[in-house]
């Protein structure tokens, strides 16, 4: 895809191009078909300015309050200065501004708990609030977590909290009022149960006035001073293993107003993710309500854990989107030898490697964010497909990132390598996402697990094999794609019988790149832009069929549509 001269905000004619100011909304045309195809006109209408508002903010003053933020990591004070205990962690007033926009005036982690956000009346489907993360992450990454972990309690919450507990406590998290409204976060990871949550050790016992009291370390524990978490513990005769582990809420303030009994020890020294606070906890005696049933607190934390999970593939997408971006203007604007890098073949090559996990990112966020819909309104078959998309692109998108920035950051050349710019932030942060939320080793044996327990493959195949169905593609690429997704599907068979473990990640990649180019090819055809076919063909090519790495790969011409053929397109 030829790069046209970008459209500066700043000076172009500068030697050393700088793309800050730019709207990351209104310069992303992808974006606005992908909306188009994905989203109701009337709806997209309504949003239309919100996401131009987000992406001026992302393009400029928002990546400057990132900055500042990641610059300024928070601090914990454990006293007054008159010597009286009172734990605070003090916040930059530059990440206490993006609280500010993503939880109230956006209100990214209410927004599916209300049924008016954004001037709009009525419940906003998941995708909108996950488009909206996707612009203000490629600005801001750590703050995001936070805002995920608040989402995600609330849907724990309303699913599994007794009503009393929900009418309590939920109004908080519906709020948009910044002074009152409530953080979430979730403390699973001890010292010695971090991917094995059966191994919890934190003690939960019934004092004499029937309150549950929590006891125990919490190692991980990002948004510490949110004010409420959800925590793993074990009751004092309940069974060892998963089944002995339940689920509680935790709140920051008791009823009279006073710190309940738990304590941050420290804060975490993080190699991205500075802006936002992790730390170690101790809980000494601290109140808690139990959420659900008893002995089933791993299952009922799993859904809480897959929206986050779900929520870091949004956020790797975004930060490929970004990493993209800034790759792409800079060849645009950047000179060398008499040309602009964007003219020379090796850079075209180095860009398209950084496009197609950037775009199958994002695409798999739209068909994902689509099945969470789906699967909500008790769709027949959604669930299981739901169940195994989230690991998906958790698995694979949280690892492209880390790929991807970094070879975005070389395209700026040496000024990539400045914490000045927008690169190094980039790659620090992208590393976190496969380890947190579930490392990428246990997000493809969760891949497997889907297969094994939730009939997921069938619920996969039928879903993809229909988008090619729809498609209207050449029909030797149409058959092309189906080949490989059944022998993708054979090969996580294989991964998911007994023994196949070893096979978990090269199963998931295969599903992954298999669906995420069918959907490319699907939104290509039916008003996405053509180059999207391209990209699909690019990914089956490169990534999924067997390749001599001593030959030159081309895509066979028989994959091309007949000239003459007609695309239908949908109505935008
Ligand atoms: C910045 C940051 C913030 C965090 N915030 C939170 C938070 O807010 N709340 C929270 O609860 N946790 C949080 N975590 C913890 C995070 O979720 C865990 O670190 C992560 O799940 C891995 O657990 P672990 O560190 O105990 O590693 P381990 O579980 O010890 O894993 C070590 C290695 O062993 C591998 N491994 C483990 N089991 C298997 C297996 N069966 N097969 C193959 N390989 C395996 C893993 O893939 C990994 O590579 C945070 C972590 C970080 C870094």
């Amino acid at each position: 895809m030829p790069i046209p001269a970008a459209q500066s905000a700043t000076s172009a004619a500068h030697p050393v191009p700088d793309r800050h100011g730019q709207n990351l909304f209104s310069t992303d045309t992808e974006l606005h078909r992908l909306l188009a195809l994905y989203l109701p006109a009337d709806l997209l209408q309504h949003l239309r300015p919100h996401f131009e508002r987000l992406g001026a903010l992302a393009g400029g003053p928002l990546d400057e309050l990132a900055r500042t933020a990641d610059r300024n990591p928070p601090v914990l004070s454990l006293r007054t200065r008159t010597g009286i205990d009172d734990q605070r962690i003090l916040k930059h007033p530059a990440y206490v501004e993006m609280e500010r926009l993503a939880l109230s005036e956006f209100g990214l982690a209410a927004m599916s708990h209300r049924d008016e956000t954004l001037g709009w009346k009525g419940k906003m489907p998941p995708l909108v609030k996950y488009v909206l993360t996707y612009l203000f992450v490629q600005a801001e990454f750590g703050l995001c977590c936070p805002v995920s972990m608040t989402d995600s309690l609330a849907r724990t919450l309303r699913r599994y909290g007794s009503p009393e507990l929900v009418a309590r406590v939920l109004p908080r998290f519906q709020s948009l009022d910044f002074d009152t409204l409530a953080q979430g976060a979730m403390f699973m990871t001890e010292q010695a149960a971090g991917s094995d949550i059966a191994a919890t050790v934190t003690r939960a016992r019934l004092d004499e006035t029937g309150q549950w009291r929590l006891e125990g370390d919490k190692w991980f524990c990002s948004n510490p001073d949110a004010d409420f978490a959800m925590v793993l513990a074990r009751a004092d005769d309940a069974p060892a293993g998963m089944k002995g582990v339940s689920l509680f809420l935790l709140p920051r303030q008791l009823d009279d107003g006073s710190h309940n009994h738990y304590r941050i020890l420290r804060l975490k020294d993080k190699l991205g993710t500075r802006s936002m606070a992790s730390g170690e906890i101790r809980l000494e005696g601290a109140i808690a309500y139990l959420v659900g049933e008893a002995g089933r607190g791993f299952q009922q934390m799993a859904d809480m854990v897959n929206n986050s999970r779900l929520s870091n593939g949004v956020r790797s997408a975004g930060l490929m989107r970004r990493a993209l971006a800034e790759a792409e203007y800079v060849a645009a604007e950047r000179r060398a030898f008499g040309r602009r890098l964007a003219d020379m073949p090796l850079m075209q090559r180095q860009l398209q490697k950084l496009r197609l996990p950037a775009e199958q990112a994002r695409t798999m966020v739209f068909q994902t964010a689509a099945t969470l819909a789906r699967s909500d309104a008790g769709e027949d078959g959604a669930y299981a497909l739901l169940r195994i998309l989230t690991p998906l692109i958790k698995f694979r998108a949280c690892r492209d990132a880390r790929k991807v920035t970094g070879d975005a950051m070389e395209v700026r050349g040496g000024c990539g390598y400045i914490e000045e710019w927008s690169d190094p932030r980039l790659v620090r942060d992208a590393h976190l996402g496969s380890i947190w939320e579930g490392t990428s080793n246990i997000v493809a044996l969760d891949v497997i697990r889907a297969i094994k327990r939730e009939q997921s493959l069938p619920a996969l195949q039928a879903h993809f094999g229909d988008l090619i169905d729809q498609a209207g593609l050449a029909p030797a690429f149409a058959t092309a794609l189906r080949e490989a997704l059944g022998r993708a599907a054979e090969l996580a068979t294989t991964a998911a019988a007994e023994g196949g473990d070893l096979l978990a990640r090269q199963a998931a990649s295969s599903l992954y790149h298999c669906c995420s180019a069918i959907a490319m090819a699907w939104e290509g055809a039916r008003g996405g832009s053509a180059d999207r076919i391209e990209w699909a063909q690019l990914v089956l090519l490169h990534r999924v069929l067997p390749r001599d790495p001593l030959t030159a790969q081309v895509v066979p011409a028989a994959w091309q549509m007949q000239p003459g053929t007609e695309i239908e397109t949908v109505a935008a």
